[in-house]
This record gives C-alpha cells, structure tokens and sequence, in this order.
C-alpha cells in the first residue's frame, strides 16, 4: 500500500488535477493506493469567511456561497467529461445545500459554535474529492470515493478533536478487506467524525495528518505529501528565494522545522509514521519527477555543519512576571506555569530573558488576554503589595529558528546568528536555546521576520555562494539610468561571474529618495523613486547614516557638490564611496587629501576612475605604474568627449558652422546643458588635475596652463585656426599635457593643439578618448584609448568601481 495526499495548491483549478491524476496514475502502477485530497486552495478560508459573516448577520455569507460553487462548477465543466458532469453537480450542489443550510442556522442563531464551524468548514474536502473521483471513475480507474467520516473517528478531548487511533485502524482496515479488488481507494484530509457521527476537523493543514494516520492504517510503504513547492526546504522558498531543497531528513529535525512553522508539513503529521517507520516523501506536483525531500529515522548526513533549515512562528505575545517581590522567593515560576496550564495556554517559548526579578514567556497572540487576566488573578495578592506588576504582554513578535543537528556543540553558531542579525540591524527581543539540541531561537519584531530569516539564511546556508553588495545610488539621469538598466540586465549573470550579488538598496535625485534594505527592483526604481520620501534638509543622507549594512557602496552619479561634500560622512558612516562627479577629486588640494585621508581612517574604498575617460582605464593605468615603484613622466590626453566630436567633426569652410556642429552635438547629448561648460575647457581642467593627483602631483587648478578658445559663435575665428592647420597638413585637437621635468617638478596644460598625421591623436574620431602615458619603465607610451563618454560606457565603469 501507498497513501498519497495532495495539497490545495494542487488541486487549485482543473489543469491541476489533471497533473495529479496523471501522478496517481502512474502510481498505481506500483501498488494498491489511498488518495488523500484537501480542498480547492482557498475553499477552507472561504467556508471559514461564509461561517464568521453568517454568525455576524453579514448577508454577503450568500454572494461568497455563490462565487465557490460557481468556482467549483467551473472546475467540473472544464475537468470532467460531459457524462460525469451531471452525477457530479448534483452531488456538489447537495453539498453546497448543506452549506446553506449551516450558514443559515448560523445567522439565525448569531453564533459560530465549534460544531457549526466544522460542519462548514470540512465541505471542501468533500467537494474536491468527489470531482476527482469523477474523474479516475471516468477513466475506467479501478477506483472508490470513501467518505472519510466514516473512516476517521476523533473524541473530544479537552475542547479539541483528537484521533480515535484504535478506532480508525480498524475502520481502515475493514475498508481494505471489504473491497479486496478496488486499487484506488479516493478520500478526503482533513474530515472525520465524532462519537454523535457529527463531522469534525483536524486543524488547518490537517489533511497531511490525515493522510499520516491512513499511513499506519493500512502499514504503506510510504507517505507520499504532494505539494506546492519541491520538498521541505532551508527555509520558505516564498520568504527566501534562495532556499535549497533538503533531500534528507530525520523525523526529528522534520519535526523541529515543522513545528516552528514550516506548513510543507503539518507538525502532528510525523509523530504516527515514526513508530511504524514509514518513509514521507515531499514532493512537487508541479515537478513530478524531481525527488523531493524524504524524510526517515536515519538519513544520510546532511552537511558538513549540520544545519537543517530556518523557519517561523508569527503572531507570538510575550509575557513577563516582573517585580522585586520575586527575587528569592521560590514558586512564582510554578504558579505561573499551573495557570497557563489549567487556562489550557501553550507555552510556546520560554526566553533567556529572565532574571531573578523578571521571567519571560512566548504565548500565541490569541491565548495573551486569557494569559493576562488568569496570571493577575492568580498574584492578585503579591500586585495589591507591589512585590509583583500586572503581567506585562507585548504583541507582535515572532520566533526564527535555526534547525540543525547537534547544533549546540558547534561551538560560534549562536553568535554568529546573533552577530548577523545585528549587522543587518534587526534587533533581537530575546533568545532562546539548549531546551533541544536542534535549534536556536530568536524573537524578533514581526514586521522584521522576513528580513531577519533572509539574514539568517544568507549567513549559514547561502555563504559562499553570494555576497551581498549594496547600492546606494544618487543620481538618476543618463549615466545612474544606464547603471540601473545594467544592473537590471546583468545581476545574475555578475553574481555568478564574482560571486557579488548587486542590491540596489537606496536611489535618490535631488528632491527624493527611496530605500528599501531588501532590494529595489532597479527596472522599476525610477518610477518608484516618483513617489519616494522627500530629500529635502538631507533627508537621504540622514537616513543613510542611521542604516547598518554591510559592503555598502554610496554610488555618486551627480555634478552636485553638495552630494560630494558628503563622502567624508558616508565613510564614517560604513559606506565605500563610487563616484563619477568630478568636483571632490578636482577641489583644492588639501581638501581632496582630507578626503582621500578619511576613506584611508575608515578603511573605505574610494573609487573614481570615471571621472577621467568614463570606463577607460587611464587612472588605472597611472595609479598600477605609480603603485608599483615605476614614476609617470609624461600624460599627452584627449580628455574632453565633447570637444574631439567638436573638432573632429569640424572640417571649416568645407562643413558647417562650429556653432552648427556644436548645436548638433547639443542635440545628440554629448554636451552639457550649458555647452560652455565644456568649451570653457573647465571640464578638462578637473580631468588633468584629478589625473595629475593619481600621479603623484599636488597641483591646484591655478598651476594649469590653460589656453581659452574663441567664444564659439565666432566662426572666423575657429576658420583661422582650421585653416593654419590645414595648411600644414594637422588637424585641431584639444588635448591635456602633464610634463615632468628632470628635477621631478610638474607643469600641466590644456589648450588646442595641431596634430599631423604621425600623431596618433590625428585619427581620432567621434566622442573618442586618447591617453599617452610615458613613464620611466615605457619610455614609448602606453595608449588608452576608446569611448571617452556615454551614458553605458560611465556605467560600465562605475559598475566595474564597485565590483573591484
Ligand atoms: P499544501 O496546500 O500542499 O498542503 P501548504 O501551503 O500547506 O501546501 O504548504 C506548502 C507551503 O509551505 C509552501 O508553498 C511554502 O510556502 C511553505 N513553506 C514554509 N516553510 C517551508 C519550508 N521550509 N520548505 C518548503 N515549504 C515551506
Ligand atoms: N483544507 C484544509 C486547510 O486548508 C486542510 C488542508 O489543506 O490540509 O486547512
Ligand atoms: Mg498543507
């Protein structure tokens, strides 16, 4: 025998069930099976809606009555040939008769008793299960649909439903041995029934219990739990996107994960199959063939650390006894315990918080009131003297928990759990360990849950993979755009190349910003960041400073000042600093060696090849010679993008007007706004001097030889120097100089020069950058050159900035 239970998610709509069945199908080629279904995902939550309006007296029970069986009507027109469907309806809408009928009595007498609430809330199962049996009866299938109330027996057992174990392996086994030749026995989870025959329920997600308990009835072979996703995992696949299937796993740990929260399988589930050693495989509906995870008494090692998974419980209150009342006082502990225990409240979690003068218990969020008024009932006497407060409850908590075997003799794990959820600034409420030695606890803020199992996973189960690297980016015009168009385009296939996985974790203009610490979609940031907070009085970089993360990288794609006058601060503050904006690199020379000082104290990185050639490695290349005991002797450059598309398109009276060309040039973008910006030569000013610093010289702006060019309407101007050119044979270039003299002293120009046809800056075309580095060990020059511009040339450069 086999017992295979599917979940809702599997059974959601008819092309679903129609890959379950092909599953079933399939194996029944192996053996003898029990089917065990849920209902269609979301019936259960709907019939519970239908229950708790109809108790309210909201009449809208009827409309959401009707939408369900016209849901399930729809199912059946699509999965079921047409001569099964009539049988099939009737039945169904019989179901939803009885539906009605319930929801009706329950309007009318204003109260959603328990026994009212099961006898709603398990029709879905009866529903799916009668489609589906349809459907293999359609197919010739040698097949049964069981009602499950007849099979399942519960007793009632302090307020809740509990498995008749004796009673329903014999109603087990009588169906097999009545039915010698049926090979698909189709019931329903979740259902049974109560000594008065009445239907009750086996808690939500009760249908993998259910098919547990089917599992030892009838001894199978194996429990197979199909489901939504490819196994029990590291951690919920829809919290962490990087959460690995677990191929083994031993009851016990399955059971620690499930436990605190991992709803793959319901925690009750593994407690029947243990003593009967029967194997539960996971698996995925929508990957059949893919193995899953099995879970069994011994499974192979794991890893070499030991470490399972991480999973969750939410919706946690914690509770603390306070007062001076209890220091050396035996009991309190006792008493407090008795009351919880006789107002039938779980403990859930008993934390590391306590001391002698206070305690701390996790409770469920729904039992914090009774716990309240129960424990002030109980020290009533010990308040009235103001040895003990009032209970104190907080709300909104939730556990993590870190799984592993044996995970308390790993000596570090604790810290580093705790270590990381602190660099990530997610504060800790309280800890829990040792009461099993396969897990570590922490209670943490609920709003921060999902955050702080991502930082948990990343520590212990994505290390080595995938580092995290996050982007601060100011500045979104043409090159920030390009940047985040890369990033959108390329983040996985980087993160595999180097290991780094990009975040944009902040984007900012000058009027807003936004910041998300897990990650903004960078396809969607620019519209996002339409409605991000304002950034106004420094608002950004108040809210950069008060952030806690790890390889952070403030990313600098602006011409403001005001933003580089901010990078001492972000290096304080934890952030490397990657910049394209010229004006801290080209600042007089005590400033910028203050700067380049702070990011040395702060042991941040400082990255700007940018600024000069956009993604050319001119710095580079200067900053490697001086870096490895070799000494620049002469930097001849183009710098300028815009002025050599000027002059190289510029051919006097044989083309159009300078001021048309620089019009032109306007219009393609390779200009400032403001085209004397970069025909007042400043821009390459700022170039020679940040290159001259990389080479070891502390010029200031005024040391530079500068050779201002005619105002650019001027157009006989610009014709005579055409022209005088031209007669010899060279073109206009307009090109920096660095010059260093015998005694080691440094003169740098900028200005237009006439280059003849040896010169390799005479071919040099478009937006195009040139550099001739002479240095004492390459006596003939080292040539970079390329696209000295563009907004995914910087881009590429600036992303290269922040990879190194
Ligand atoms: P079904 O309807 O098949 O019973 P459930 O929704 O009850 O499915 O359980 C499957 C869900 O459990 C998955 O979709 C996943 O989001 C969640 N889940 C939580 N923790 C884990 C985990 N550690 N491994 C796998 N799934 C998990
Ligand atoms: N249908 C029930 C629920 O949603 C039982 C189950 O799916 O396991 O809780
Ligand atoms: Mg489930």
């Amino acid at each position: 025998m086999q017992v295979l239970k599917f979940g809702g998610t599997s059974v959601s709509d008819a092309a679903n069930m129609t890959k379950v069945v092909n599953i079933v199908t399939k194996a029944l080629e192996n053996d003898r099976t029990i089917l065990v279904l849920s209902a269609v995902s979301g019936c259960t939550d709907t019939l519970i809606r239908i229950g708790t309006l109809a108790s309210e007296g909201d009449e809208s029970y009827v409309e959401l009555i009707d939408s369900l069986q016209k849901r399930h009507n729809g199912i059946i027109e699509e999965f079921l040939p047409r001569e099964s469907r009539r049988q099939v309806t009737k039945e169904c809408d019989e179901i939803f008769s009885h539906i009605r009928g319930i929801a009706q009595g329950v309007r009318l007498l204003g109260e959603l008793s328990t026994v009212s609430l099961d006898a709603i809330q398990g029709c879905g199962e009866l529903l799916s299960t009668r489609i589906v049996a349809a459907r293999f009866a359609s197919l010739g299938a040698n097949s049964r649909w069981i009602d499950s109330r007849k099979i399942m027996k519960t007793t009632s057992s302090g307020g809740h439903n509990a498995i008749d174990r004796a009673a329903t392996g014999r109603n087990i086994s009588q169906m097999l041995a009545s039915d010698p030749d049926t090979r698909l026995f189709i019931m329903q989870g979740f259902i049974a029934s109560d000594e008065k025959g009445r239907m009750t329920t086996l808690g939500r997600g009760g249908s993998d219990y259910s098919a547990s308990i089917v599992a030892v009835g009838c001894r199978a072979r194996e429990l197979q739990i199909w489901t939504d996703v490819p196994g029990m995992m590291t951690s919920n696949p829809k919290v962490v996107p990087t959460a690995r299937t677990i191929g083994h796993i031993s009851y016990r740990a399955a059971l620690e994960l499930s436990h605190f929260g991992a709803k793959v399988i319901y925690p009750p589930t593994i407690q029947p199959v243990v003593a009967e050693g029967i194997p539960i495989y996971v698996k995925n509906t929508f990957e059949p063939e893919a193995f899953g995870t099995l879970i069994e008494k011994e499974p192979p090692a794991v890893s070499e650390s030991n470490l399972i998974g991480i999973s969750n419980s939410d919706n946690i209150a914690l509770i603390s006894l306070e007062g001076s009342g209890m220091v050396g006082i035996p009991g309190f502990s006792s008493r407090l315990f008795e009351t919880l225990y006789l107002h039938d409240i779980n403990i859930i979690l008993i934390t590391q918080a306590s001391s002698v003068h206070t305690m701390c218990i996790a409770i469920s969020e729904a039992d914090a009131e009774k716990a309240k008024k129960a424990a002030d009932e109980t020290f009533a006497y010990e308040i009235s003297l103001g040895k003990l407060n009032p209970l104190k409850v907080e709300k909104g908590f939730s556990i993590v928990c870190l799984v592993g075997n044996d995970i308390l003799n790993q000596s570090g794990t604790t810290g580093r759990m705790l270590a990381a959820l602190g660099r990530k600034g997610i504060p800790v409420r309280a800890t829990a360990q040792g009461s099993s030695e396969r897990n570590i606890s922490v209670i943490v803020s609920s709003d921060k849950v999902e955050k702080a199992i991502r930082c948990i996973h990343n520590e212990f189960f994505d290390k080595g993979s995938e580092v995290p690297v996050n982007l601060f980016l100011t500045g979104c015009g043409v090159v920030g755009g390009a940047l985040l168009d890369i990033i959108a385009a390329n983040a996985d296939a980087i993160a595999e190349r180097t290991g780094k996985r990009l975040l944009l974790a902040g984007l900012s203009n000058s009027s807003r910003y936004i910041i998300d610490e897990e990650g903004i979609d960078p396809s969607a940031a620019r519209e996002l960041l339409k409605n991000g907070k304002s950034a106004s009085d420094d608002a950004w970089f108040t809210a950069l400073k008060a952030l806690s993360l790890e390889n952070s990288i403030f990313v600098d794609c602006t011409a403001s000042a005001h933003v580089a006058s901010k990078y001492e601060q972000l290096f304080k503050a934890g952030y490397s600093v990657v910049a394209c904006n010229k004006i801290a690199f080209s600042a007089p020379f005590p400033r910028y060696r203050a700067m380049k000082n702070a990011a040395l104290r702060y042991g941040a990185g400082l990255r700007y090849e940018t600024t000069v050639g956009a993604a050319l490695p001119i710095l580079e290349t200067i900053s490697r010679c001086v870096n490895s005991g070799d000494s620049v002797k002469r930097v001849e450059a183009v710098l300028s993008g815009s002025l050599n598309f000027l002059f190289s398109s510029y051919r006097g009276a044989e083309g159009p007007r300078f001021e048309e060309i620089v019009e032109q040039a306007g219009k393609a973008g390779y200009l400032e706004p403001d085209p004397s910006v970069d025909l007042s030569g400043r821009d390459v000013l700022r170039k020679i001097l940040i290159l001259s610093r990389e080479a070891g010289f502390p010029l200031e702006e005024s040391d530079v030889e500068t050779a201002s060019l005619p105002d650019w309407h001027d157009e006989e101007a610009f014709r005579r120097l055409y022209d005088d050119a031209a007669s010899k044979g060279c073109k206009l270039r307009y090109t920096a100089c660095l010059e260093v003299a015998g005694d080691g002293t440094c003169k740098a120009s900028i200005g237009l020069r006439q280059v003849d046809e040896t010169h390799p800056f005479y071919n040099l075309n478009g937006t195009d950058n040139c550099a001739l580095v002479r240095t004492s060990f390459y006596p003939s020059p080292l040539v970079v050159q390329g696209a000295g511009a563009g907004g995914p040339q910087t881009a590429s450069g600036l992303l290269n900035d922040i990879l190194l």
